[in-house]
């Protein structure tokens, strides 16, 4: 149905860039450099300068991208690593996946997003790292965690897969980009991310020479010489023809994430005036630190309402997701493995209040307009 109304519109986007997409995918089918490419290095140095000027690898997933920033570290079995409770499954998994430890904290009610005190709960003498988790498209306060973490030797992973392109100011007024300030930064490029391409595909950022070419070393079979290998790696690569598209679409990134964030505003406008003091509901809360590049527009619902809302909104027509129902301690993956650093109570709440509207970058008055009276009309 050309106006039923969808999370994402992958579609819509896709139509108004197609000659270039088009003719980029042509291209990597012309030249057959399907692994590898001059596309890739192309699109890696383009993102390289998007990205503060950081070293770029790119690889197969965000989750990959994840595993590999762990390996080059040279994490062992037995270190632990803070990561916060209410995230996407993916940040946690790879650190138990290489037998380290996941310590889990609290996440703020607000933001969403860990908080320097929530990190400091996390701390023991086996620490090594922390990944911070941009969440829905807001930074974490990364300038207190940058500190906590260089006070005690601590590598910071970012995991960015949801806010490619925002950005973060510093308090001496320096700004930089998610991904960009922590030891190495993670993202993925899967379809629906604010930078997505038509497959799967991720990337790595880092500041430190040394550091990206060991990154580089543990994507490709941990060799830099054909053959020739060096230490345990992996096998995880970005395709050329995902990296076409990547190159076309980054150039739109930064409109992207203003489109996102325009209909964000105007959702939060709306639902303000029909909910002054957020009785039925709250709305997402904004740092003046970071952008918001609303990766996803997230309300949390009162009163055990939310299942009864989406539900309501399905009915209508409304498509609407929760992202995610339940806090890391709570899956039964994670229960044997994992310290929990600290009560976890908001990451708790969080999941069992929250549910994601349709946002993305073709959105129009009239869709928004149908959303929020589907909304309303359920609490009204
Ligand atoms: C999507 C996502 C990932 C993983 O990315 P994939 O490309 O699906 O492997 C990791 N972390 C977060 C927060 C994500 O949203």
């Amino acid at each position: 149905m050309a106006n039923q109304i969808q999370m994402i519109d992958l579609k819509g986007q896709y139509l108004k860039i197609k000659d270039e997409v088009d003719a980029g995918i042509q291209a990597v089918i012309d030249d057959t450099a399907f692994i590898n490419g001059p596309a890739v290095k192309q699109f890696s140095e383009h993102l390289s300068r998007y990205m503060d000027g950081r070293y770029v690898t790119t690889c197969a997933n965000g989750t990959d991208a994840l595993q590999i920033a762990l390996m080059a570290l040279g994490l062992r079995p037995g270190d632990e690593v803070i990561v916060p409770a209410f995230t996407y499954v993916a940040s946690a998994e790879v650190i138990a996946l290489l037998g380290l430890t996941p310590v889990m904290v609290d996440v703020d009610y607000g933001t969403f997003n860990v908080t320097v005190e929530n990190v400091k709960k996390g701390l023991s003498s086996k620490t090594k790292a922390i990944i911070p988790v941009h969440l829905f498209g807001q930074s974490c306060d990364m300038e207190p965690i940058l500190e906590f973490a260089k006070e005690h030797g601590l590598y910071i992973i970012e995991d960015n897969a949801q806010a490619m392109g925002a950005e973060y100011s510093f308090s001496d007024g320096r700004k930089a980009k998610t991904g960009a300030m922590g030891t190495i930064g993670c993202t993925s490029f899967f379809p629906t991310k604010n930078l997505g391409c038509y497959g799967d595909g991720g990337a790595i950022f880092t500041e430190d020479e040394e550091l990206a070419e060991r990154i580089h070393m543990v994507a490709n079979h941990g060799q830099r010489v054909k053959y020739h290998h060096d230490v345990i790696g992996c096998n995880s690569r970005l395709d050329s023809i995902q990296a076409a598209i990547l190159d076309v679409k980054l150039k739109h990134l930064d409109e992207y994430c203003a489109a996102r964030h325009k209909a964000a505003a105007y959702y939060t406008e709306r639902f303000k005036a029909f909910d002054p003091e957020g009785k039925y509901f709250i709305t997402p809360e904004e740092m003046p630190e970071s952008t918001h590049v609303y990766h996803q527009y997230t309300l949390k619902i009162k009163d055990g309402k939310r299942d009864g809302l989406k539900a309501h909104l399905a009915q209508s027509g409304i498509p609407s997701m929760i992202y995610y129902p339940l806090p890391l301690q709570e899956q039964t993956a994670f229960k044997h493995i994992t310290r929990a650093a600290e009560a976890l109570e908001n990451s708790r709440a969080c999941a069992y209040s929250v549910l994601s509207l349709p946002i993305h970058t073709e959105m129009t008055r009239e869709i928004q307009d149908r959303v929020i009276a589907a909304v309303e009309s359920f609490f009204a």
